[in-house]
């Protein structure tokens, strides 16, 4: 604890600055620095995140001082504005936002226009002369007060259409229809004062209490449904979607208000220090005049542009700030230069005009998708703003998941018909069945379904629906609504403000450019020009080479990276898209997967079912042919790199899982009784066996198969070396777990090189190796190493065997165990690094014990998870292997290990 619980800005001054953002939230440490940079910021104070766990860790009381300490900076505040909370002449009216470390769009609650009563109204009033902002900000304060703190803080759970606020904006919708109007904002001063009765009488009635006349009370009312927020539904799931500890805590940040509905001369915008979607050096935003901060973000009126260069087809009749008030946005842009120069990184901002005074209520790093983090990086780099380093680990690896994004096919595209047009929230493509509601998302996508979730607008309590969707479309809400910040920032395809859709939620249906589109039909979008299409339409991968910023980018990592980047491929063509990706050679070549094809498959049955060594032989060399072609179809591809082949793996039995139909089919191949082939295969039944028959295991058994394997890779070799193609071979030794075996495959291995070498007249280069995937690999390491000349960790294996879990059947247990915290993720998607990271670690450690150059290299599924790849660089490896879509994500995060272990 640091003593001091409250932190004050304003007046040019403040307590704390950027860097205190655990403390006192993003948005409070951000205020705070605006304030200190001599930016127009309202001023208040922030009340730190170690309150909020304190809050929760003594049965939600306060620290002691706390009180104290609010009284002195609300003094603070009251003697920079002139004002004073409460007082019936010349009120201070205050605004309670949450704040966390990062940012968490919407999650938690906020509450406006704290310090309205009876008697403040009236001040108001005679200050501003102007009674009907003063009533539609004290409608604005019931609303919101009574849904946040008198229900949602107090635990109160109404039905489905039965809380508060739907009930109280009911009352208003029928106020409107009364009046024959269609906007709030035509609602008249005396509207708004006997709405404000019939709140009052309506809060009353459904949550049998008064709505608060004292401004303390709302005050720490405001304070206390904050920190409840933290905890709150969606608050709790947007933080295990994202990964942000609970530990952390929000702040709460106490504001005297500034009013963009105080009429023409007042307005409300947020804004882009860079077009987030694209990347582009534009001062990108929305703005609306004579409105509040949460008419723009929720989406309920479509914004303006911010200048003219913002202008869509779509927007184009719409007045931009630029236009309409030149002063100041000039000021503005002057302000948006400076933050950007000072940050040194794109700002996500909120601004107010009262009265043509310009506030600035916010600023904070701005959330991009991955193109466009890419492209500002780059640019940032190449204008001196940032390092080149720096360039490199502001573009998240998983980012670069959108570079690689699926497009719709243009030419189906073409031909598809357009349904609507709404604003290209969140770039790609999207295909899928249409669900209305983030719970059906949720359990038609269980089912396995691919879904877009259709809204009028989201809001935060939709979000693990939008999750889970392929791409979201909503009727309502501007590039900077709920549902376009949430997407852009998880990189999905989004369609936000498509106002040509007709949502019938109570049928789930919706009408839309001429035709009913129900739930489960299929609709496809274009996240990037906004078109909505009826029907399937294909996907396609965007093309890289032509993204001049990516390459530059992946320039700067290369060289930065002491890593390799390998692929895990079975087929050239995967081996050929892993290299136009930027992999240098092959980590693990699956030769199973070859063995599935027609002709394959039966010898290999054949082989399986023979009783003798001499009809297996007879069987497994009619493979031969075809693994050598496989061979050599992956080493040319690969051609000048190493390649890595592993010798058979799986339990046999996985290739004679059988229909009845099959069993009989076979048995008349083979020239058998089906009971003789019964009997064959019931007997290499095992009960588990993934820990059975399998690995080298096969190949100390039958030595035929390693023979035949290495040879087909070795006459491939030789065939492709004969016509001056270079090739690299690596033969992997799998599950191997002591010296012994490995010895007595690598024995066989190396005849079958020096026989085919002789045969054929030509020298090969070649390595033979192992892979280290069970707990006793690792324990020997150094014993292994002394014939082995490389080392793959296969942490695949390696994970089940160490925690003794069946990589096959963790996921009867696996949510729950990640929901109670026993397991911080699942194991197999990120590698533990406290236990089994301890196994890989003290393998090479003991491997280079007794061969220094040992190759060492991890080929399991987390050598493409860039935090596996973290632990990767610092044991020392020589390269990470994946599959080819997550090469160019290998190559950034091992970039960003060598930065960020230096
Ligand atoms: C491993 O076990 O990590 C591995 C790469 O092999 P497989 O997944 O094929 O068992
Ligand atoms: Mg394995």
């Amino acid at each position: 604890m640091s003593g001091k619980y409250v932190y004050a800005f304003g007046g040019g001054k403040a307590d704390g600055k950027a860097e205190m953002k655990a403390l006192l939230g993003g948005k409070g440490a951000n205020l705070a620095e605006m304030a200190k940079l001599g930016i127009p910021v309202p001023p208040g104070f922030t009340i730190t995140t170690e309150v909020c766990n304190y809050y929760y860790k003594h049965k939600k009381v306060y620290p002691p001082q706390l009180k104290n300490e609010v009284k002195r900076a609300l003094a603070n505040v009251e003697s920079i504005m002139k004002a004073k909370f409460g007082d019936p002449e010349n009120p201070l009216l205050l605004s309670v936002r949450s704040g966390a470390r990062s940012s968490m769009p919407g999650m938690m609650e906020t509450v406006l226009n704290v310090g309205l009563n009876e008697k403040t109204i009236k001040g108001l009033i005679a200050k501003t002369g102007n009674e009907r902002f003063v009533y539609d900000a004290y409608r604005r304060l019931i609303m919101m007060y009574s849904d946040v703190v008198m229900e949602k803080a107090a635990g109160i759970e109404p039905e489905e259409g039965k809380g508060v606020r739907i009930q109280l904006e009911h009352a208003m919708d029928k106020m409107k229809q009364k009046r024959g109007i269609v906007q709030d904002t035509d609602l008249t001063a005396a509207d708004l004062k006997e709405l404000v009765k019939v709140f009052k009488t309506k809060v009353k009635q459904v949550l049998g209490k008064e709505f608060p006349d004292d401004p303390y009370e709302q005050i720490w009312g405001g304070i206390g449904a904050v920190f409840h927020s933290w905890n709150g539904k969606r608050a709790v799931s947007y933080r295990r979607i994202e990964g942000i500890p609970d530990e952390w805590g929000t702040a709460v940040s106490v504001q005297s208000m500034v009013f963009g509905n105080m009429g023409d001369h007042s307005a409300t915008g947020v804004a882009f220090t860079r077009n987030p979607a694209t990347g582009e050096d534009i001062f990108y935003g929305e703005w609306l005049v004579n409105a509040q901060g949460e008419d723009v973000v929720a989406g309920l009126r479509t914004p303006n542009p911010l200048n003219v260069l913002n202008k869509t087809d779509d927007t184009r009749h719409l007045k931009s700030l630029e236009e309409e008030m030149p002063k100041l946005y000039k000021e503005l842009a002057g302000i948006r230069n400076r933050l950007e120069k000072h940050y040194r990184d794109m700002q996500d901002i909120e601004f107010t005009i009262q009265e043509g005074r310009l506030w600035m209520l916010q600023t904070r790093t701005g959330k991009r998708n991955g193109p466009a983090a890419v492209k500002m990086a780059v640019e940032m780099a190449k204008k001196g703003l940032i390092s080149e380093a720096t360039a490199v680990l502001r573009v998240r690896p998983a980012q670069l998941d959108e570079l690689l994004h699926d497009m719709l096919d243009p030419a189906e595209e073409r031909k598809a018909r357009v349904l609507a047009k709404g604003l290209p929230a969140g770039p790609g493509g999207g295909t899928g069945q249409v669900v209305f509601t983030a719970d059906d998302a949720e359990k038609w996508a269980k089912d396995g379904k691919k879904v877009i979730l259709v809204r009028n607008e989201t809001s935060p309590e939709d979000v693990h629906g939008m999750h889970i969707a392929e791409a979201i479309l909503t009727a309502r809400g501007g590039m900077t609504s709920h549902a376009a910040l949430v997407a852009r920032g998880w990189g999905k395809c989004c369609i936000v403000g498509c106002s040509a859709m007709e949502i019938d939620m109570g049928k789930k249906l919706m009408n839309v450019g001429g035709k009913t589109i129900k739930e489960g039909d299929w609709i496809s979008l274009n996240g990037s020009t906004g078109r909505v299409y009826e029907g399937k339409i294909a996907s396609m991968r965007p093309d890289l080479e032509t993204n001049k910023e990516y390459t530059q980018l992946m320039k700067w990592a290369d060289k930065i990276r002491r890593l390799g980047v390998r692929t895990n491929a079975d087929r050239p063509q995967d081996a050929a898209q892993a290299r136009a990706f930027g992999a240098e050679g092959i980590g693990l070549t699956r030769t199973e997967h070859m063995f599935f094809g027609p002709e394959r498959i039966l010898a290999i049955r054949e082989m399986i079912i023979a009783e003798n060594e001499v009809d297996r032989r007879k069987a497994i060399m009619k493979l031969l042919p075809f693994q050598r072609e496989d061979f050599m179809g992956i080493l040319k591809a690969m051609q000048g790199l190493p390649v890595t082949i592993r010798l058979l793996d799986p339990p046999l039995h996985e290739f004679v899982t059988l229909e009845k139909e099959q069993t009989q089919e076979l048995a008349k191949q083979l020239g058998i009784t089906v009971k003789k082939l019964k009997a064959r295969i019931d007997s290499l039944h095992e009960l588990n066996p993934m820990l059975g028959h399998r690995g080298c295991r096969l190949g100390i058994a039958y030595p035929e198969i390693t023979e035949m394997q290495a040879r087909a890779i070795f006459e491939a070799a030789a065939e492709l070396t004969k016509k001056g193609i270079k090739v690299h071979p690596e033969v992997m030794v799998p599950l191997v777990g002591s010296a012994a075996e490995y010895n007595h495959q690598e024995a066989i291995i190396r005849r079958m090189a020096d026989e085919v070498m002789k045969e054929k007249r030509v020298k090969l280069s070649y390595l033979v190796g192992t892979m280290i995937e069970i707990p006793r690999a690792a324990l020997t390491a150094d014993e292994i190493a002394k014939t082995a000349e490389f080392f793959s960790f296969g942490t695949n294996d390696l994970t089940q065997t160490t925690f003794g879990i069946s990589r096959d059947d963790i996921g009867g247990f696996l949510p729950i165990y990640l929901e109670r915290k026993i397991f911080p993720e699942d194991p197999f998607q990120s590698l533990d690094e406290s236990g089994v990271g301890q196994l890989v670690e003290m393998g090479t450690r003991k491997g280079r014990s007794t061969r220094p150059k040992l190759k060492v290299g991890i080929c399991g599924e987390h050598g493409g998870d860039p935090r596996s790849i973290d632990l990767c660089h610092r044991v020392g490896m020589d390269y990470v292997s994946c599959s080819p879509f997550r090469v160019p994500i290998a190559r950034l995060a091992a970039a960003h290990a060598a930065l960020n272990n230096k």
